[in-house]
Formats: structure tokens, C-alpha cells, sequence
């Protein structure tokens, strides 16, 4: 089995061109005294719309770590797979997130919740777990109604696992387990639940993404109750490390959060917390990158700022159609959408203010910021004339990028005021 490294940061690259100034800001951390281990991730809607393989986010990685000499681990999550979109994948990754979120819900038989319940009766009663002040209180029902809820995602979970294991010859990956795309959080009894189910199933799982209390919109910051989160986090952390060595499940087991970019107000609860506890983190970010290279081909005016407005004025007009598969993680309020008139009539500055995520510059715009992040449909199909202005302003969206990632992103999580995290 591969063991995952303390700290992971999954990046996302919609169109294979970022890799190196995304990896720029892994150094610059690194420089600080804060290992992290780079992942870059792509599901397969974000294949199917861009018209990309896998092969193609493999090749884009490599190439930056032998430009930049980046001589640590560095991972390819093939995010969000199941058995039906794995295959192709298979050649090209080294980190699987294995989605069963649409299997939550099926329900188990009678038959085999009694024989889970059998197998785990540590798992009713008062439960003292080390870092919840007031134990868990589990009873019978509860368990029954819990393994009811997920028994069959787990059981899914360890077939996709060994699926993964069996086509690639090898156990030589990190595997996910993420059920965070639901309409409800699970509580942390669940997740212990949960974390037993998974132990049953006998795969060395490496991260597990829940579903976290409030709302994760993509590329927006968190909207929802910040101590409740921070209370749920917690806990979470305490349950996960009760079940490493309750069930033997690996003592590299950390959580993940799907975090779908920019959750600056939760950043502070989760940093104390890993300083607190020593725990690791998996924090996955959605393809912000892709708004950096608008956001660097309207800095670079002229033609570039030209064809920054056309991809939102197109995107405009095909909203309904860009937004559909992203509706449970995006709230786009179109009266507050700009029209494509005005933006017609904006400044470099005027773009990039409302573009970039500052909630401190009135420009600031986070419609039009969920919008244009849902809207990369429409530069995959400028094909060549979208690719070409890639590269023609290199240099100005490569600063962006690495600024973005580095700035926003990893100083509040890894470093902070006080004293930077411990590696
Ligand atoms: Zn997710």
C-alpha cells in the first residue's frame, strides 16, 4: 500500500497549462519550512467538458516537476470515480477517490446489519472518545439505522477499491473515500460508524471526505455556521484517530475536505485545529486556476482583456445550460449578474476586480465569479484561440495563479500569525 504525507493540497488545472505555477507555490511554501504534497485533481465531468484524458493532467504534472526540480511526492487524483468511469484512469493515477455518495441510502439488508452489529457491539453504548469532552452516546437503533444508511457505500467502497487494486496490478495508490456530494453532513457518530464499516472492508483507506455542515459553493467562500463547523471538525478529528486504533485502519488516515476553492473563513478553525492535534490534512481546491487565467488575460489588456469579455458574454448566454451540472454547488443570483453591455465597457482593472476573489474590493463580484467558473465549457470550445492567448500571456497568468494559490491559500492554512504548522 502507498501512505499518504501529512499535508496534501489537491489543485485542479481545467486545461493543462497551470502545472508549473501552480507547483511554484508548493515551493514557496516549502521554503517556509511547510512540506506539502502536491495533487492534481480532475473528475471526469471536468474530462468530459473540456474534451481531456487523463493522460493529458499526467503529462502536464510531470513536465512541471522535472522543469522545477521538485524532488518530493506529488500525486494524480482521478477524483470522483466509481466503477463505471475508473478504467480510464487507471493508467495515469496514483491517488483514487472513490465516490459512493449515490449508494448512501441504499439500504442493507437485515441480514447483514445483524451481522455488523454482531461484529461491532464496542459500538453501542457511552463511548469515550479522546478530544470529545462528552462521550458518545450510541444505542442499538442508532447503529442499525446508520449501517441501514451506509453499509452498502462501504461494501461499494472496498469493490471499487479492489477493482482499482486488481486492473493496475498493484495496491501502489492512495485511496479516498468520499461521500461528501449528499444533501446532509454526516455527524461524527456516524462516522465512526462509518470508519468501522470500512475496517470490515479491509482496504488500507488513506482519506476520507465527509459531507461538512453549510454550504461549499465553488470558488466562493463558506456560507454557514463557522463554530458549528469547527466544533463538527474537531470532533471529526477525534473519531478518525478513535478508529485508527480501534480498527487498525492506517495510522496515516486522515480527513479530506472537498472544499470546491476558497473556504477563507474556515481556514483559521482548521489550521488550530491541526496545530492542536498534529493531525494531517487532505484539502482538495476546485479549477481556480482557470479564473486566474481570465483574471491574467484581462491584467494583459488588448486583445487578451477582449477575450476575457467574450467568455463572460458567452457565458452569459448559455448560462442555464453551464450551470445545470454544477446546481447543487453553485448559487447564482442573475440579478446580480453584470450585463454583457457593461462589461463590454470595463476596464482591466474593472474585470479583474470583480473577478478576483478579494472580499475587501468593492468590484468583487461573486456571481460573476460562479458564473465564469462554471462557464470553462465555453473556452474549451475556442479550442486553439483560447489555448494560444494561454500562452501568449504566460508570464502574467502564471503570477496570478502562484500568488493565488500561495497568498490566499496556503498562508492562512499552513502558516498563519503565530508559528507555521509542523510538517
Ligand atoms: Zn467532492
Amino acid at each position: 500500500m502507498k501512505t499518504i504525507d501529512k499535508f496534501t493540497f489537491g489543485v485542479g488545472d481545467r486545461f493543462a497549462h497551470q502545472a508549473e505555477a501552480q507547483l511554484r507555490a508548493f515551493q514557496q511554501l516549502a521554503d517556509q519550512g511547510v512540506p506539502v504534497t502536491p495533487v492534481w485533481n480532475k473528475s471526469n465531468r471536468e474530462h468530459l467538458i473540456v474534451g481531456s484524458e487523463p493522460a493529458d493532467t499526467r503529462a502536464a504534472a510531470d513536465a512541471a516537476v522535472a522543469h522545477l526540480g521538485w524532488n518530493s511526492d506529488y500525486l494524480l487524483d482521478a477524483d470522483h470515480i466509481n466503477l463505471e468511469t475508473v478504467d480510464r484512469y487507471l493508467p495515469h493515477c496514483d491517488f483514487y477517490t472513490i465516490d459512493v455518495a449515490d449508494d448512501i441510502g441504499t439500504p442493507a439488508s437485515p441480514g447483514e446489519i445483524e451481522t455488523f452489529i454482531e461484529g461491532h457491539p464496542e459500538l453501542i453504548g457511552t463511548i469515550t472518545i479522546e478530544g470529545i469532552a462528552t462521550p458518545l452516546e450510541i444505542t442499538r437503533e442508532d447503529v442499525e439505522k446508520t449501517a441501514r444508511q451506509f453499509l452498502k457505500a462501504c461494501e461499494l467502497a472496498g469493490r471499487i477499491y479492489r477493482h482499482i487494486a486488481d486492473e493496475k496490478g498493484s495496491e501502489d495508490f492512495i485511496a479516498e473515500v468520499s461521500m461528501d456530494e449528499t444533501d446532509d453532513p454526516q455527524t461524527p457518530p456516524e462516522m465512526l460508524v462509518i470508519l468501522a464499516a470500512i475496517a470490515d472492508q479491509g482496504f488500507p483507506i488513506q482519506t476520507i471526505a465527509p459531507k461538512f455542515t453549510g454550504r461549499f459553493n465553488k470558488g466562493v467562500d463558506y456560507v454557514g455556521d463557522i463554530s458549528r463547523f469547527e466544533q463538527e471538525f474537531n470532533d471529526d478529528l477525534a473519531v478518525i484517530a478513535h478508529a485508527v486504533k480501534a480498527y487498525g485502519l492506517p495510522g496515516t488516515l486522515k480527513l479530506s475536505v472537498h472544499s470546491g476553492s476558497d473556504k477563507f473563513s474556515i481556514y483559521d478553525p482548521i489550521r488550530r485545529a491541526l496545530a492542536r492535534t498534529g493531525a494531517g490534512l487532505h484539502i482538495k481546491t476546485a479549477g481556480t486556476s482557470w479564473l486566474e487565467e481570465l483574471i491574467g488575460l484581462a491584467e494583459a489588456g488588448g486583445e487578451a482583456l477582449d477575450l476575457a469579455k467574450k467568455i463572460y458574454v458567452t457565458a452569459l448566454e448559455k448560462k442555464e445550460a453551464l450551470c445545470e451540472p454544477y446546481a447543487t454547488v453553485i448559487d447564482v443570483d442573475d440579478s446580480k449578474l453584470p450585463s454583457a453591455e457593461e462589461v463590454n465597457g470595463w476596464t482591466s482593472d474593472h474585470y479583474t476586480g470583480a473577478l478576483r476573489h478579494d472580499q475587501g474590493n468593492p468590484a468583487y463580484n461573486q456571481h460573476f465569479r460562479q458564473l465564469l467558473h462554471v462557464g470553462f465549457k465555453v473556452a474549451a470550445q475556442l479550442s486553439d484561440t483560447y489555448l494560444d492567448a494561454l500562452r501568449a500571456n504566460a508570464g502574467v497568468i502564471g503570477k496570478n495563479v502562484t500568488e493565488n494559490i500561495y497568498q490566499r491559500h496556503m498562508v492562512p492554512l499552513f502558516l498563519g500569525e503565530e508559528a507555521p504548522l509542523q510538517g
